[in-house]
């Protein structure tokens, strides 16, 4: 066991390897408060990624309905149950992470289980469903009921738990970009990756007898000879509600107030990571729903909650400038800049790709079109 760096906990962890951060690290923001629950990201992904034989019940990336929905069914909250006490004092983490408690078994493997079968069947349970009230100890002053959709992708973990369990070695993070990927030659399909990923990102095939995963649409990012270097997932693309923003993710340390996810994540801590209290240092941040209990969201998404609702409700122009890059352009903005009336983003090498603009023209109908003598209402 190594101590490493985990900058969500604010302090030092137990983690089986020495880290070593890649050069850039794959990230991005999801703002919930967009989500209509299409279900496009995921069909965009299973059309690209997920059609082969054994592949049947895997969804790389589900939208599950929250509280109750999960893929697989129960993920986060069989976890939970086993990790203990989960307590935050001044945003440091004081409870065990899924390296730091013992699971028990002959390795150091880290805390899991392995999902039943049935709970991979239902990707979508429970959707839609308003099942958590005010009589479970939640309620707003707003609502009585609520739920939200929850889009979840692999973190590509600064620390992967799937990489620490496998006694393969065939899990690895590329230096480059930090994308986890699974060696299909080395994997042997011993699952060791399935019961330590926390967030149950890894897939067994048992066609292949292998286990798959979400490999971040690499050979998009990459390019080639058909296709510019810089293109973001599929998942990203299709995004009917725009709420995805895929991009580059900085430590504390080195964050570029001019890179939208370090200006989201560190500079209006507005997008936050999911179930920080693991300790992978998962790399995908959402921006919290504002009809949610704080209670609920606290322990999903950390200490930052209050204050990331508190932002996202009262948005400034610039904010509201980045908010506006989401769904904007297929390639990896950057950079942005404010102008006075646009936002501008920017790739790699500082070409501009997207330029939008902060108000939408608003035209009037007139009553009486002259040119096709016809008049128009507009409805009361
Ligand atoms: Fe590995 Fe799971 Fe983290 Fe993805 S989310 S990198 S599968 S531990
Ligand atoms: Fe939500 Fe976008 Fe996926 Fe539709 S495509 S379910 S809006 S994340």
């Amino acid at each position: 066991m190594a101590k490493v760096d985990n900058w969500h906990l604010k302090r030092k962890m137990q983690y089986p390897y020495q880290a070593t951060r890649a050069a850039k690290q794959f990230g991005a923001v999801f703002d919930i408060n967009r989500c209509i629950g299409c279900q496009t990201c995921t069909m965009a992904c299973r059309s690209t990624w997920t059609f082969s034989n054994g592949q049947e019940h895997m969804w790389w990336n589900n939208v599950e309905t929250k509280p109750f929905g999960g893929y697989p069914q129960h993920w986060d909250s069989s976890l939970l149950a086993k990790l203990g006490p989960q307590k935050w004092t001044g945003g440091k983490y004081e409870g065990q992470t899924i390296f730091e408690k013992p699971d028990g078994g002959a390795r150091d493997e880290p805390l899991g289980f392995i999902p039943e079968t049935p709970e991979w069947r239902f990707p979508n349970i429970y959707e839609d469903t308003a099942t958590a009230t005010s009589s479970e100890g939640l309620s707003l002053p707003e609502h009585q009921n609520f739920f939200f959709y929850m889009q979840r992708i692999c973190n590509h973990c600064t620390h992967p738990a799937c990489l620490a369990a496998c006694p393969r070695k065939a899990i690895y993070k590329r230096p480059e970009d930090g994308i986890v990927l699974v060696d299909q030659k080395r994997c042997r399909g011993y699952q060791e990756c399935m019961a330590a990923c926390p967030y149950k990102k890894t897939m067994f095939n048992p066609v292949v007898r292998k286990t798959q995963k979400c490999i971040a649409c690499y050979p998009r990012l990459e390019g080639g000879e058909r296709r510019e270097k810089g293109e973001i997932p599929r998942c990203m693309a299709a995004c009917v509600g725009s709420i995805r923003l895929s991009g580059w993710i900085s430590t504390p340390a080195e964050a570029r107030p001019d890179n939208p996810l370090d200006y989201l994540v560190h500079v209006r801590k507005l997008a936050l990571p999911l179930y920080p209290q693991f300790g992978t240092e998962p790399n995908i941040y959402y921006i919290p729903p504002r009809w949610v209990p704080r209670k609920f969201l606290a322990q999903m998404f950390g200490p930052g909650v209050k204050e990331a609702i508190a932002t996202r409700t009262s948005p400034d122009r610039d904010l509201r400038g980045v908010l506006k890059l989401f769904g904007t352009t297929r390639m990896t903005i950057e950079r942005f800049a404010i102008k006075d009336d646009v936002i501008e983003g920017f790739d790699a090498k500082g070409k501009r790709i997207i330029s939008v603009p902060f108000d939408e023209p608003f035209y009037e109908r007139p009553f009486h079109d002259a040119e096709y003598s016809a008049h128009r209402f507009n409805e009361p």
